[in-house]
């Protein structure tokens, strides 16, 4: 619904990078009820009744789509500092296992609130620590994005592969491969909505190769089809990977998955840093997507993925901020600028151009959850889901280019975000959820977990800060 009901929402004397079709120097935007009905240069037709939005200073694009992250990381954040991937996740998987539903729920309502500042209008969350007896998790996540008003593609994460079996999280942290079918299953047919101008779509998603057995990839890829939903998993982010897929199951992580038969269009994979050029013909050849996260793998020093190589080979790429324990504050927005200095750093000025990188984060994206047709562009008939950046501020140098500034620069401040023509941020402020009750749900959230963790004997202020503080003085 539109700020004004099923009425008309026109945003005037605005700069527009549609991603697809002609830039705009000066426009407008004409929305109505949850779709964009019209864009183009000039002064804005007179509606009677319509509501303005006063769009000039401002860059309107399509709202950003975040197609990788773990909301309730927002909990644990600033932990085990210095450490590769499988040394982080051996120290956070005790303390993951001590949330409950209104850790979830905290967690999730500040971190949908930061990505909403940050230009995201619709996010995926990758879910997969279900801890029994702990309430109902992916309910506490679905319903704070309702609160906060953002499209979400939660992705119902699974892990059944511990330590006894060869993985790498502790037997006390999975699941069985049964309940984790049966409560995936119940998920889709609960909340899953195929319909253009869905709020909600289910993906189903294991969790790694090093956590989840071949038996739960290829029934959960069996579920996922027979239901008609998107398959998501963590792919070849670090060379530890590599050496266990090679060690385990005779294979690199990309011939792995086509073994058991997960590569396609209807699967994206986050990470895919450590990628051949062969790995790289057979996810293009297949049109299989990956969520690029490249402040995560930044952090964690897991290496730069080959985006320029992936994006000329024709591979569907979108950006994801991931976790907020792996990547810590990071905006979506921050993200396109991560990645173009990234590609650059490697293979010099051209390897990635300002439109491309706001290509990743919106339609890029949009290819990757499968809603090309109804997002990741702004163009008549799509949903109306539009970021207003303020390209005009005090200190906003004076750079002729919009697209430019947005992302070669700092995140600029965020004008207004509207989410099916409905109005989520406006002056760089949450309109849906008070601000700083978001804020404070996330230290509460954070607060509640770290107790229970100590409580089930896990020494959080201490043996991780010493872990941390061991790494840094070497
Ligand atoms: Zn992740």
């Amino acid at each position: 619904m539109s700020d004004q009901g099923s009425g008309v929402v026109l945003v005037t004397d605005v700069a527009v990078a549609p991603v697809v079709g002609p830039e705009i120097e000066s426009g407008y935007i004409r929305i109505e009820g949850d779709r964009i009905a019209e864009l183009g240069p000039g002064p804005a037709p007179d509606v009677p009744g319509a509501v303005r939005i006063d769009g000039s200073g401002c860059l309107a694009t399509p709202g950003l789509v975040n197609t990788h992250h773990h909301l309730y990381q927002w909990a644990s954040q600033g932990l085990v500092q210095d450490a590769t991937l499988f040394e982080w996740l051996v120290a956070l998987y005790p303390v993951w296992a001590a949330m409950d539903a209104e850790v979830v729920r905290g967690a999730a309502t500040a971190g949908l609130g930061w990505l909403a500042l940050s230009g995201c209008t619709t996010t995926s969350d990758h879910h997969y620590v279900f801890p029994k007896g702990r309430g109902d998790l992916l309910a506490a996540e679905i319903e704070a994005a309702r609160e906060v008003g953002l499209r979400f593609h939660p992705a119902r994460g699974s892990m059944d592969r511990g330590h006894s079996k060869g993985g790498l999280p502790p037997d006390a942290v999975v699941e069985d491969l049964d309940d984790i079918l049966a409560a995936t299953a119940e998920a889709v047919d609960a909340y899953h909505d195929p319909s253009f101008s869905s709020m909600l779509r289910v993906v189903v998603a294991p969790c790694s190769p090093f956590s989840a057995s071949a038996e739960l990839m290829t029934e959960s890829a069996a579920l996922a089809r027979a239901a008609g939903v998107r398959l998501h998993t963590h792919l070849a982010e670090t060379l530890d990977e590599d050496e266990h897929c090679l060690e385990q199951f005779g294979a690199r992580p990309v011939d792995y998955m086509d073994k058991l038969g997960w590569l396609g269009p209807d699967v994206w994979f986050a990470h895919a840093v450590h990628l051949s050029d062969g790995d790289i013909g057979k996810l293009a050849a297949t049109g299989t997507g990956v969520a690029h996260c490249p402040s995560s793998n930044g952090r964690l020093g897991a290496g730069i993925a080959r985006v320029s190589e992936l994006l000329r080979g024709g591979v569907p790429v979108g950006l994801g901020v991931d976790g907020s324990a792996s990547s810590e504050l990071t905006p979506l927005s921050g993200e396109m600028r991560q990645a173009l200095v990234f590609q650059r750093a490697r293979l010099g000025p051209r390897a990635l151009s300002a439109r491309q990188a706001l290509k990743l984060a919106t339609l890029g994206g949009a290819r990757n959850l499968g809603r090309e047709a109804e997002l990741g562009t702004l163009q008549p008939g799509k949903l109306a889901d539009v970021a207003l950046w303020r390209v005009d501020g005090p200190f906003t140098p004076a750079v002729p280019d919009p697209v430019c500034a947005l992302v070669f620069g700092p995140p600029p401040p965020l004008a207004r975000l509207l989410v099916g023509g409905r109005t989520v941020v406006a002056d760089g402020e949450l309109r849906t959820v008070p601000q700083d009750v978001a804020g404070r749900a996330g230290v509460a959230a954070r607060h509640r977990l770290l107790r229970a963790a100590e409580e089930q004997g896990v020494t959080v202020g201490s043996e991780l800060d010493v872990r941390s503080r061991s790494t840094r003085r070497s």
